[in-house]
């Protein structure tokens, strides 16, 4: 394992020179990943059959930019469709071969229905480099409060850094759990903390008067995931509870990105994905540093690997070497396309009218849907939720949250108020649907 003070996980890969990372990344593509997959996906085989591409067509990076064709999720949706095959075209083992899967787990399924995912990892994931970026160490307590249907990776990789996992559910029922064996046990680490769960823990503050400071202190740090925190959150987690967050963001399902202490974007590790950051409606480069839609491959996944995906998220990206020392790439998350609405030739996204739902005290807890019936619409509806009826009623509510969007994107919105519950039951527990058709 190494020497417990060191400041990298793995020094040697996480601080190699650009060159030799992408030297080593392009041969780990060309060579190894697409050849393996070409010859065992179906859905591979199927998408470049009808690009008219094959295997021998590939044999730069030029090539793969200009030849290999994109896939999505409905790509994968449409071919376990078509075939009644659940795992879409994507695996490169006889499904009778089970004995090589330790578990089957599966995506939240936030924009459609879940997706099983294989899991064949025995011992640690990549995330032992964040975790031990937290300041978690050997012998140190590691709070794993995640849905088991995510599978064993996590606690893998918490052993991984010598550190004991201590479980609970992501769950608003667990807070009081969780603030007892913080108490007792005094962990340094926890993964993860999300939206949903920073609302619970105000409410067993407004309930109990308990001090989550005290009860908190000894976190070294608590990655943050399943949607982007908004303004209020930070600001209660970070002052008032003391807790130092690591966001993370997923990487087109084929990994995950998360901050390191410097907190400027998240780190993508580039032994184990090909990160593409394109235009959003076509297919060059968005260029270091704009706005892009991510394209990801993975280097490592064999079991169900994903060739130049799709993922529909928007981000920023750079190359730079970040003032932590690691040489990897960066993103900072934006939004997701399919969450963008047009009105009248102006782009937004939820992340743009998020600070101003959070602005209004009955409003704060930052729980709102943008009604998307199209990407470009006439007006910008929100669905908005509130926690109680405030003196003046919710006439006068609607008011001032409609002002508050306003001002913050330019375009007055058609506020729809609903209460809290509503929106919390049509998540997935760790984040809502940020739109909604209707
Ligand atoms: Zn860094």
């Amino acid at each position: 394992m190494g020497d417990p003070k060191r400041r990298y996980f793995s020094p040697e890969i996480e601080t190699k020179p650009r060159e030799r990372i992408e030297r080593e990344r392009d041969e780990k593509l060309l060579g190894d990943l697409l050849p393996w997959a070409y010859e065992r996906s179906a859905l591979i085989q199927e998408v470049w059959s009808e690009a008219g591409v094959t295997i021998d067509d590939v044999t730069t990076m030029d090539d793969f930019h200009q030849k290999v064709p994109f896939i999505s999720k409905d790509t994968v949706r449409s071919f376990r469709d078509r075939h009644h095959d659940p795992y879409g075209g994507l695996l490169c083992l006889d499904p009778g071969m089970t004995e090589v899967f330790s578990a089957i787990f599966s995506t939240s399924g936030t924009t459609g229905d879940p997706t099983p995912a294989p899991y064949a990892g025995r011992g640690p994931s990549m995330l032992v480099r964040e975790f031990w970026e937290t300041g978690c160490r050997p012998g140190d307590h590691f709070v794993e409060m995640l849905f088991t249907f995510r599978g064993p990776g996590i606690h893998d990789t918490i052993r991984g850094i010598g550190a004991t996992p201590v479980f609970l559910d992501h769950s608003p029922a667990e807070v009081p759990q969780l603030v007892r064996f913080s108490r007792e046990l005094r962990p340094t680490a926890w993964y993860n903390l999300s939206g949903p769960l920073v609302l619970a823990l105000e409410q067993h503050v407004a309930d109990t008067g308990d001090n989550l400071a005290e009860a908190f202190a000894s976190y070294r740090g608590v990655i943050f995931a399943g949607e982007p925190i908004g303004p209020r959150a930070r600001h209660i987690v970070e002052d008032e509870w003391g807790l130092e967050l690591f966001v993370q963001t997923g990487v087109g399902d084929v990994g995950a990105a998360t901050e390191c202490r410097e907190h400027d974007g998240c780190h993508f590790w580039e032994d184990t994905c090909y990160v593409e950051h394109l235009d959003p409606d076509g297919a060059e480069p968005a260029g270091d540093g704009k706005r892009g839609e991510l394209v990801a491959t993975t280097l490592i996944d064999k079991i169900a690997p994903l060739v130049r995906y799709r993922s529909d998220d928007l981000v920023r990206v750079t190359r730079e070497q970040c003032a932590c020392g690691r040489t990897h790439g960066r993103l900072w998350p934006l939004g997701r396309k399919g969450d963008e609405v047009v009105v009248g030739g102006r782009s937004v996204l939820p992340g743009d009218v998020w600070a101003a739902v959070e602005s209004e005290p009955e409003t704060s807890a930052g729980l709102f849907q943008v009604i998307r019936a199209a990407r470009e619409v006439d007006r910008l509806r929100l669905r908005v939720g509130y926690s109680a009826e405030g003196p003046k009623g919710l006439g006068d509510l609607r008011a001032r949250v409609t002002d508050a969007v306003q001002a913050a994107v330019g375009v007055q919105p058609e506020v729809e108020l609903v209460e809290n519950e509503v929106l919390l039951r049509q998540g997935p527990p760790h984040k809502i649907p940020r739109v909604a058709k209707a």
